[in-house]
């Protein structure tokens, strides 16, 4: 059948290629350029505590991509380019230092936010760096925050290689007082043999599972079952993506200490955060 169809075939799956090729190129371009303009900018979802009155505990940071012709571009559409390309490494150390300085700002202007603290999320290749820790350090220096203000988000598959160096690293940052949060719990490779020595605080049940919590009985057994883990393992438990009360109801009733999703609030720009949490 290929012989059929000719060289024609080859001929339009090489243009389509050729297509990709050249789009993906152009947003590397794109997005190389982004980071030298700063066009970049953090949005902030708020992380309650849902066993108490719902009270706001903090945010975490999501970075958005402010693009001169597609306008808001999605993590999802260029987190994936940026850590193939090894971009990942300047933009995450670029929202890093923003988040900690608008939130040493938040601070400085609404006391009562003193105790509230930040997320931020890394990939593999961010703590792979040499000045990881310095950067972090000076970071600190600079806006006056304490470690503890900090949660630093890691995903189980940047767990996988060269688990005693990761633990070392991790360890470091803990002595810093910065919290560190393992994010989309359930979805990677985690294995039961080094989760326990960890230096973690936080496991975050990823949204997949909370989504279907109501109506899929797998799915409420799998929370329930991350949630008995964290218990031996002394972390603290987040739902990601509560999108419905009945979903908050069950994730409460299972003892789920803090929530996170559209229930409660999409993340929002600095100036939404300030108008609708701090004044
Ligand atoms: P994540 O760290 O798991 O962040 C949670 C994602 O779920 C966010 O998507 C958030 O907007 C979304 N979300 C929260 N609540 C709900 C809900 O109730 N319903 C639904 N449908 N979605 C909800 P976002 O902002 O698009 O970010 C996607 C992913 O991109 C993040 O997943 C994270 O892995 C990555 N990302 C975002 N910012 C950064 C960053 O600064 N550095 C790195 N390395 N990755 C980042
Ligand atoms: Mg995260
Ligand atoms: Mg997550
Ligand atoms: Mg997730």
């Amino acid at each position: 059948k290929a012989k059929a169809q000719g060289r024609n075939s080859y001929k339009i799956f090489d243009v389509e290629m050729h297509n990709q090729a050249v789009k993906r190129m152009t947003l590397e371009t794109d997005l190389r350029h982004a980071l030298d303009r700063q066009d970049f900018i953090i949005y902030y979802q708020p992380i309650m505590d849902i066993l108490n009155g719902d009270r706001l505990v903090g945010f975490e940071a999501l970075v958005r991509w402010q693009h001169p012709t597609r306008g808001i571009v999605s993590p999802m559409d260029f987190v994936p380019i940026a850590e193939e390309t090894g971009l990942i490494v300047a933009l995450d150390s670029w929202v890093f230092n923003e988040a900690c300085k608008q939130l040493a700002q938040w601070k400085i202007e609404f006391p009562d936010t003193s105790s509230l603290k930040v997320s931020i999320n890394l990939t593999a290749q961010d703590i792979r760096q040499p000045n990881f820790l310095a950067n972090i350090d000076r970071t600190l220096a600079e806006t006056g925050l304490d470690g503890k203000s900090i949660t630093l988000e890691i995903t189980e598959s940047m767990l996988l290689d060269d688990i005693d160096t990761t633990i070392d690293l991790l360890t470091q940052v803990k002595s810093r007082n910065i919290q560190i949060s393992i994010d989309d719990f359930g979805t990677g490779y985690s294995s039961l043999n080094y989760i326990h020595r960890l230096p973690a605080d936080y496991l975050k049940i990823d949204r997949s599972f909370v989504n279907q919590i109501q109506e899929a009985k797998r799915n409420h057994q799998i929370v329930q079952t991350i949630i008995a883990l964290s218990n031996q393992l002394e972390l603290a438990v987040i739902a990601e993506g509560i999108e419905t009360s009945e979903q908050l109801q069950i994730l409460r009733d299972l003892d789920c200490e803090f929530g996170q999703g559209y229930l409660f609030s999409k993340p929002l720009s600095v100036q939404e955060i300030k108008e609708k949490f701090m004044l």
